[in-house]
């Protein structure tokens, strides 16, 4: 038997549990055995019967009495007697009249007055129908090693047909094998690292000595998976950099003039970004980068910069954003920009539809539009550029790898690739999410904003807020109210968009023009709202958060947002982030669901206005899953490390760096070759 034996080959696994093993993809013994247990119960210590207490524990006693009755159909109770030299207990079995048969040798104690056989029982001793009993004990004897009693027992996540005893039954079968697994990191690594064995890990983690080691164990098993992770990306950039893209020679006139006919003056930090882009351009290798900027930053800006940049050597730029509010907005902005410079900008969304998409699709490809804004139409197949230069892709977490390779295959030279996101990711995840691209930062915003105030509102005092926002509305400004859902429930108290819009219609806000905004309207009917209400015909829009990212309506100065509780920080950032985007004073307010006080998480939101800041608090207080897309967390698929192990991550960053500068051969490597090559095919944006 090896590690691609097949799971039949492990005695005790017949057809059913192989069949049951495979549906939740485990084929082979290697599988199995990658297979970590999700959490402990600790069974390790053997109490005596005198010193029980509720709890889950183990005992080491021999059977009194055992008997089985019928309660009702489908039920049937088994009761015995246990005992060990301290005293006595009752243990219960619910429909497992087998147990009658496994303890039976102990029997003859009644008969013979002599010794059953000893077991270890391990359960949870509680109360229940009016007294003390150990339920459910599983139950091995003393003489056999025990599998299920008397240690700290793993519990694996749960496989349909396939209960954890029998799990940990296969697995002890798979003990000799496990303690000969080949190492996977180089002998360097784990001693620089100070790491114990991979054979060591993985059998400490299936059958834990004591809970520190487990400790141990899941830190080598998790600095490899960072490692192997980190190292891929390392080799990504080393590709990357072996690449031909466009050489675009920096055009300074091309660039002082843009910045020219800016209405505004370009902030430090959105200089820098766009000249770090610019010397990229000019390199003969593509551009791999990250631009990183609290919403509101500029962003786009800086990508139209760019566009004009590429388009002197008449190269295309195409830009690409998640939604079709946000493609047309880019749209809009961008032909403002570009314009001036006789460029022309198209938008391809799902809603140019015949005969205007042929044409477009035309000009895309003879290069009359040397700016293509839109969402996931661009990536379809009858989508052909004429020179595409450069790629812009906005809130980049939204897509998935694929996605983005798709639209990078659209050139004849690799494109030089800007990804832009308004979710602040802290340094460490940056590490591991963004490994291979280089990153700028837009830091600051444009001079002259003020701070958004932020409030948390109790729902008590609603009445004075509606008083609050109106004295906005009276001085021209426009408002948002954000609600979670769409439609009423009337199971719970959270606000729905389509009751509030009738509500404030019929109430409060008579005198007010409000539009409704969700994700269930057709597209040219959400445009058409946004359009009205950045048109300021509408006082006020009631959304839910589709107007998250990125929407840009400079006038609109508060934000209230129902049920803020019910929101992740970074979300409520985003949020936040509608308002403040001119030189008027804006305002946030987070009404809760309750009158209870409100959550930490709140109050962080209410104390800062600093991207960065938050994204490190909601990392603490949630884990990385919220902070970045699903798409990469499901690429990334890490089992065991999480992104939140950021000391472990850059110890593994900076070996993976070593590894790669020595210029050591991954192929050198066979068991750990794979798993890197995986990781590189997942991740590289070539
Ligand atoms: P982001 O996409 O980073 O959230 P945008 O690019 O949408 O930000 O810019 C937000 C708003 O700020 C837009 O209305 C834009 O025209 C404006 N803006 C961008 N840069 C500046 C600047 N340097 N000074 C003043 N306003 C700016
Ligand atoms: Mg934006």
């Amino acid at each position: 038997m090896n590690l691609l034996s097949p799971l039949a080959r492990i005695k005790g696994v017949g057809e059913k549990i192989g069949a049951q093993f495979t549906l939740a993809g485990i084929y082979t013994v290697g599988d199995l055995i990658d297979f970590l247990p999700r959490a402990y119960e600790d069974f390790s210590q053997v109490t005596s019967i005198i010193n029980i207490h509720p709890g889950k524990m183990t005992i080491r006693a021999r059977c009194e009495k055992i008997s089985t009755r019928p309660v009702r159909r489908g039920l049937r109770i088994t009761t015995a007697t246990l005992f060990d030299d301290t005293g006595k207990i009752q243990a219960v079995w619910f429909n497992q009249p087998y147990r009658e048969t496994q303890l039976k040798p102990a029997r003859s104690v009644e008969q013979t007055g002599g010794s059953g056989e000893e077991f270890f029982f391990s359960g949870e001793f509680e109360f229940s129908y009016n007294r003390y009993q150990l339920t459910n004990p599983s139950a091995e004897l003393v003489k056999d090693m025990p599998v299920q009693t008397d240690r700290i027992l793993p519990i694996y996540r749960s496989i349909k047909g396939l209960k954890t005893p029998i799990v940990r039954k296969i697995l002890n079968e798979l003990r000799p094998l496990i303690s000969m697994l080949p190492e996977t990191l180089p002998a360097k690594v784990i001693k620089d690292e100070g790491l114990i064995s991979r054979s060591q890990a993985v059998l400490t983690m299936h059958f834990p000595e004591n809970i520190d080691d487990i400790e141990k164990a899941r830190e080598r098993l998790a600095f490899e998976e960072l490692f192997q992770l980190l190292l891929a990306s390392q080799l990504n950039r080393q590709e990357n950099a072996k690449l031909i893209g466009w050489q675009i020679p920096f055009n300074k006139n091309i660039v002082g003039d843009f910045v020219k006919k800016l209405p505004f003056k370009l902030t430090n930090s959105q200089r820098i970004s766009a000249w770090e882009i610019i010397q990229d351009l000019e390199r003969k290798t593509p551009m791999n980068r990250l631009l990183q900027g609290d919403v509101g930053s500029g962003k786009t800006v800086v990508a139209g910069l760019v566009a004009c940049q590429v388009s002197h050597i008449g190269l295309q730029t195409a830009i690409m954003a998640p939604t079709e509010i946000l493609a047309s907005q880019h749209a809009e902005t961008l032909v403002k920009l570009l314009q001036p410079f006789g460029l022309n900008v198209g938008l391809l969304t799902g809603s140019v539809k015949g005969a205007a998409r042929k044409e477009l699709y035309n000009h895309i490809q003879d290069g009359t539009v040397q700016v293509v804004v839109g969402t996931h139409a661009l990536i379809q197949e009858p989508v052909k550029f004429h020179k595409l230069g450069f790629v812009v892709i906005d809130e980049q977490h939204r897509f998935g790898v694929n996605q983005r390779q798709e639209l990078l295959k659209k050139s004849q030279y690799m494109p030089h690739m800007l990804a832009m996101t308004a979710t602040p990711i802290p340094r460490s995840l940056a590490l591991t999410v963004y490994g291979e691209l280089d990153i700028s930062i837009l830091n600051e915003l444009p001079a002259g904003r003020l701070p958004i105030k932020t409030k948390i509102w109790s729902p008590n005092s609603r009445a004075q807020l509606y008083a609050e926002i109106d004295e906005q509305l009276v001085i021209g400004r426009q408002a948002y109210i954000i609600c979670s859902l769409i439609d009423d429930n009337p199971e719970n108290e959270i606000k729905s968009v389509k009751a509030e819009h009738v509500k404030l219609q019929n109430s409060i806000f008579k005198h007010r023009k409000i539009g409704l905004l969700h994700g269930k309207l057709k597209s040219a009917e959400k445009s058409e709202v946004m359009q009205k209400f950045a048109a300021n015909e509408f006082d006020i829009l009631v959304s839910t958060t589709v107007v998250e990212v990125g929407v840009d309506v400079p006038n609109a100065t508060v934000i209230m947002i129902e049920n803020a509780d019910r929101f992740g920080l970074s979300q409520l950032h985003q949020l936040r982030g509608r308002v403040g985007r001119s030189v008027h004073q804006s305002y946030c307010y987070l009404v809760t669901s309750t009158s209870a006080k409100p959550t930490q998480r709140l109050k962080e939101i209410e104390k800062s206005n600093d991207g960065f800041y938050l994204a490190e608090v909601d990392l603490k207080l949630r884990g990385p899953g919220e902070i970045y897309g699903r798409a990469q967390h499901g690429a990334l698929n890490l089992q065991i490390a999480t992104l939140a192990d950021t000391k472990l991550i850059r110890r593994a960053s900076m070996q993976a760096k070593v590894f790669v500068e020595s210029g050591s051969n991954l192929l050198e490597y066979t068991q750990l070759a794979d798993q890197v090559q995986y990781y590189q095919r997942l991740t590289t944006l070539n």
